[in-house]
């Protein structure tokens, strides 16, 4: 079994039923839309077809939001830029100017880049270096050649982009998220966990359920990281928007850092952006993406994700298999004394019985070499915190919410299923067992270490048994 989770963007390449179901079935965790592309109807279509899949193949949806970012507007041919060439950005074009125009969708553009003098399109494909600003007219120059086609990212390192966290767009996408029975959302570049108190609020006044995953994209994220960890469900490591708004040779380390904080702090954490890259156009990695996989596997991640690879690319099937053999010849690395000798840092659950529970429940699950964890969980969090201390065997989690056990596929490790919950914890127990036997999780006279209540007399207890599968 691999432990590390993927998710996968679903887009033009992938979004017919067929394949998308076969896309699923080869191994995807999460299906992620992103919600910088496509229309609401569009994106409708995806959901209708993710959630007719759902019946034969658990799968998440994840929504991705725009957020506060800067796109080029549309065109109908691509604009060719040479080294040295000067263009016009604009919000307002006149039609009368007299160097090329990339139309953009914010009005705060030329305020913005002032002090910071530079435009990069498509994460750092091209730089453009400002030479004037006139109203609402920036005109910079390329430093190097390439072309602009519609819809294309743009970045002002370093600048504060004066766009609020969540644009009306943004709310209007939420709201359809909660409609659509959507599992996460992916805040893009929030800056405080105030951002992400505002969205759970939302969400708690629309009763949903849906989890926040918080991009860590900008320096601002990164400034407020402990705050952002404390208040989101899960954080992205979005490293395409990471690694032109930081100097990019400090990426590598900052996902080591942000991978430690999340597990300390018990959160599931996701790898992201071109791990894959060069396979949008070639069967077959190359050996630097094969490393830099494994590293996210090495350094025991919840989930990688695949974005244009699988969007757009022409070989998302060879990705997803790719991605699975490389995450699974290298994350199975013993790490629970590592995390024990991070246990001091982990005062915010020292005295949290849940986390006691994992704890214990992860070191006899290894120190007697047990075939899996049971794991009986009610809204998936004694799941989460087992799954944390990355014992290296199956979690196989029982719950009787389906949404619950969609959220858990992001976890590693964790192979959620759904099953009635008896008034005897007992019961629940042994339908667990029974199910975990038929589906052939588990077998006879394998051990199983369980995580779940007992009755105690009459009161159900916190309990860790040993059992063998009779
Ligand atoms: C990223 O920048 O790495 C990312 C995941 O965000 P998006 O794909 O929305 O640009």
């Amino acid at each position: 079994m691999r432990f590390t989770k993927i998710t996968a963007t679903i887009g033009p390449a992938t979004s017919e039923p067929t394949t998308l179901e076969r896309l699923i079935k080869s191994g995807v965790a999460v299906a992620r839309l992103n919600f910088s592309h496509g229309s609401h109807e569009s994106h409708e279509k995806v959901i209708n077809t993710l959630h007719d899949i759902q019946k034969r193949k658990r799968v998440a949806i994840m929504l991705d939001t725009k957020g506060p970012e800067i796109r080029t507007g549309d065109v109908t041919q691509p604009l060719m830029i040479q080294k040295g060439d000067e263009i016009i950005f604009t919000s307002k074009p006149t039609g009368k100017e007299k160097l090329p125009v990339v139309k953009v969708d914010y009005d705060g553009l030329p305020g913005d880049v002032k002090q910071t003098k530079v435009i990069l399109i498509d994460n750092g494909a091209i730089e453009f270096r400002v030479t004037s600003i006139k109203g609402d007219i920036v005109t910079a120059k390329a430093l190097e050649p390439g072309k602009i086609g519609s819809r294309r990212h743009i970045n002002i390192p370093g600048a504060f982009v004066s766009l609020p966290s969540f644009t009306k767009k943004d709310w209007s996408d939420i709201e359809f998220g909660i409609k659509h029975d959507v599992d996460f959302i992916a805040t893009s570049f929030v800056r405080t966990g105030k951002d992400i108190k505002e969205l759970k609020n939302f969400l708690k006044q629309h009763k949903s359920q849906i989890e926040v995953i918080a991009k860590i994209e900008t320096q601002q994220s990164l400034d407020n990281l402990s705050d952002i960890i404390d208040e989101a469900d899960g954080i992205m490591i979005a490293r395409g928007d990471l690694g032109v708004e930081t100097p990019y040779e400090e990426v590598p380390r900052i996902q080591d850092e942000i991978i430690l904080e999340c597990r300390k702090k018990g959160k599931p954490v996701i790898v992201a952006t071109h791990m894959l890259e060069s396979m949008i156009q070639y069967p077959m990695p190359t050996r630097a993406e094969v490393m830099d996989i494994a590293h996210a596997a090495m350094g025991q991640t919840d989930c990688t994700m695949l974005s244009g690879e699988t969007a757009g690319g022409m070989y998302p099937f060879k990705c997803i298999d790719a991605m699975s053999k490389i995450l699974d010849a290298n994350e199975k690395i013993d790490c629970i004394e590592t995390m024990l000798a991070l246990d001091d840092e982990m005062s915010g659950h020292k005295t949290d019985t849940r986390y006691q529970q994992a704890m214990s429940a992860s070191m006899l699950a290894r120190n007697i070499e047990a075939d899996a964890i049971i794991v009986i969980t009610k809204h998936g969090r004694t799941a989460r915190a087992v799954s944390n201390w990355r014992p290296l065997m199956p979690i196989f989690a029982f719950t009787d919410s389906e949404s619950v056990a969609r959220r858990l596929m992001l976890s590693w490790a964790v192979d959620p299923y759904c099953i009635s919950f008896s008034a005897d914890p007992e019961k629940t127990v042994n339908d667990a067992l029974a199910y975990a036997k038929e589906q052939k999780l588990i077998r006879k006279d394998q051990t199983v270490v369980i995580v779940s209540d007992i009755l105690s007399g009459k009161t159900a207890v916190s309990s860790i048994q040993i059992r063998k599968v009779l």
